[in-house]
């Protein structure tokens, strides 16, 4: 049941620097090892995605292969806010977009 996630947090959200990877637990065993660059390359803020459109305004190329995870904060119950090496903090996200994330670098 996907929908689930939009309300239960992921287990436990690691941050390896050596490897490049953020570690996303979930409840149900899926564990996955998402890039730091492709989670960075996911962010949804008004300045990488167009409010509007919806269009996505950044793409892979535009990010710093070596981004680096250097802080996460909690927002709210529902969210997660990741401080990027590259300075852009404005993102938030979401369970239900760690979850499609963690889907992805697993399959
Ligand atoms: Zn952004």
């Amino acid at each position: 049941m996907s929908a689930d996630f939009a309300t239960i947090p992921p287990q436990s959200v690691r941050r390896d620097h050596s490897a490049g990877v953020l570690h996303i637990a979930w409840h149900d065993g899926l564990a996955a090892a998402v890039k730091y660059p492709l989670v960075r390359v996911a962010c949804s803020c008004a300045r990488c995605v167009d409010e509007v459109t919806g269009k996505r305004l950044i793409d892979i190329t535009d990010i710093d292969p070596l981004v680096i995870a250097q802080e996460l904060q909690g927002v709210g119950s529902y969210a997660i806010r990741i401080q990027w090496s590259d300075g852009h903090n404005t993102g938030l996200y979401t369970w239900p977009q760690l979850r499609a994330l963690s889907e992805s670098s697993v399959a």
